[in-house]
């Protein structure tokens, strides 16, 4: 996975230094010298990852980090403080200011490699959403690119450790913290938890005494509830070889015993920030594939939707040789009903008509919207003699409905219906469409308030 790193560090051996390791890697490096180079710089490469001192001239790390995530267009992307002590107070400053992670100087490759690997992945991911939420944002749903300043966001977290006391010390710091935090000593009892799939995160200790962490976390990543849940490992010793092995199974980050708190803290938030966002933005692309596929007003499934399934059931009836029948729909002198009562008395009436519709009908029966005040229902495994009947049912519904308009009485209406079926092979969705529509156009001349057969 190569992408773009952007060193921002004022001393000139240190931006040599990780420029070298970073390039061996097949990153491509660009650099700053303070942070507010660092933001131009930003501003005109859009890098994928930032990799920021904290001590510097002019503008130092922790301002031009919260500048960073106050800036729509930069705020996604991943930022890693690198601070020159191990200082507690600098990381806790360094996480207020939005950073997403942090790194001591002097710098290893051996936590520096992972941790950019992983939230490059994360960012990766999330662009992609993100490129398609442009759509949902169209369709008018909340817009996600005001990441808000999450830094106080808590979570549901399953800790899976069988040292006691190391799992009570986690458990504790982080309940005491805000978030609800759960422990798991026996695998079995784990994925029986995690089955409920109400995790936002799971941290995983690889030394469990009876039981492989990483086939553990390999067996979360695989599983659908717990697929997208960001997993944090907890090892004993950095070197140790599985830690790699973790992190290109997609193991999200890792933590190093003894765990410190602040550290705890740290990393916790981070995953649960990236959690919730692609969260969020997986939940606006399912609405905005809903919206494709629904028709705003009354909810039915729209007309395209119904013309791409309706090719579907008609190749697969043709295949099994099996019936499958069509209504069109019409509601009658729905222009005078219009003109009588207002346009949002008519939008109400078609919303109850097409609960209407829906009630009437099978749950495998598939209601549309085909036009304005016009409707389509395709009824698979159906002749013509059970459509018609439905279609009656439909037709009486509508004549014996008191329609609700609000304050004035209740409107009553009434419906021409045209039915056909498959009847050759020949048959496309078209010519079904076809007929089902001069079926209609009969029913109509015949004085509406009827139902009208095409047998094909
Ligand atoms: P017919 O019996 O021949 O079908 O008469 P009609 O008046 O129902 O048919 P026509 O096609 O002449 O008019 C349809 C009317 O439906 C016109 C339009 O104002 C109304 N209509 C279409 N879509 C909507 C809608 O979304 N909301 C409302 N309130 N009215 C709609
Ligand atoms: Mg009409
Ligand atoms: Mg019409």
């Amino acid at each position: 996975m190569t992408a773009r790193v952007l060193v921002v560090d004022d001393v000139p051996a240190n931006v040599k230094l990780l420029e070298a390791k970073l390039s061996a890697e097949y990153y491509e490096v660009i650099t700053a010298v303070n942070g507010q180079q660092a933001l131009e710089v930003a501003e005109a490469e859009m890098p994928d990852i930032i990799l920021l001192d904290v001590m510097m001239p002019v503008m130092d790390g922790f301002t031009a980090c919260r500048k960073l995530k106050e800036n729509a267009r930069l705020r996604h992307i991943p930022v890693i403080m690198i601070t020159a002590l191990d200082q507690p107070s600098d990381r806790v400053q360094g996480l207020s200011s939005g950073a997403d992670d942090f790194i001591s100087k002097p710098i290893k490759n051996n936590p520096l490699f992972p941790r950019v690997r992983s939230l490059i992945r994360l960012k990766m991911m999330t662009d992609e959403l993100r490129a398609r939420d442009v759509t949902g944002q169209n369709l008018g749903l909340e817009d996600l690119s005001k990441w808000e300043d999450s830094s106080d966001i808590k979570g549901r977290i399953l800790i899976v450790d069988d040292q006691a006391r190391s799992s009570a010390r986690i458990s504790g710091a982080l309940n005491e913290a805000g978030h609800d935090a759960q422990v798991g000593e026996d695998a079995a009892e784990v994925l029986r938890l995690s089955k409920g799939g109400a995790f936002d995160l799971i941290i995983v200790s690889l030394s469990l005494r009876n039981y492989d962490g990483l086939r553990l976390c390999s067996q979360f990543r695989t599983a659908e509830e717990t697929r997208t849940v960001p997993l944090l490992i907890i090892v004993e010793d950095p070197e140790d070889s599985r830690l790699a092995r973790g992190l290109d199974m997609g193991i999200n980050d890792y933590l190093v015993r003894p765990i410190e708190s602040n550290e705890l803290f740290a990393r916790v938030r981070t995953q649960l920030r990236w959690h919730k966002y692609e969260e969020k933005l997986r939940h606006n692309l399912h609405l905005s594939m809903q919206m494709a596929v629904t028709d705003g007003l009354t909810g039915l499934h729209n007309r395209r939707y119904m013309e791409t399934h309706l090719q579907i059931l008609t190749a697969r009836a043709k295949r099994d040789n099996r019936p499958i029948s069509l209504l069109m729909i019409d509601i009658d002198f729905f222009k005078n009903i219009n003109d009588a009562h207002g346009h949002d008395a008519g939008d109400r009436i078609l919303k109850q008509f097409a609960l209407g519709i829906s009630r009437n009908i099978r749950g495998i029966d598939l209601a549309c919207r085909y036009g304005g005040e016009e409707f389509v229902v395709i009824m698979p495994e159906t002749d013509m003699a059970i459509a018609s009947l439905v279609a009656e049912r439909v037709r009486h519904y509508t004549e014996t409905f008191p329609f609700d308009v609000g304050n004035e009485s209740p409107v009553t209406m009434t419906t021409s219906i045209g039915v056909t079926s498959l009847a050759r092979d020949t048959d496309t969705p078209e010519t079904i469409l076809k007929r089902a529509d001069e079926a209609l156009y009969r029913a109509k001349n015949d004085g509406r308030n009827r139902v009208s057969e095409h047998m094909g």
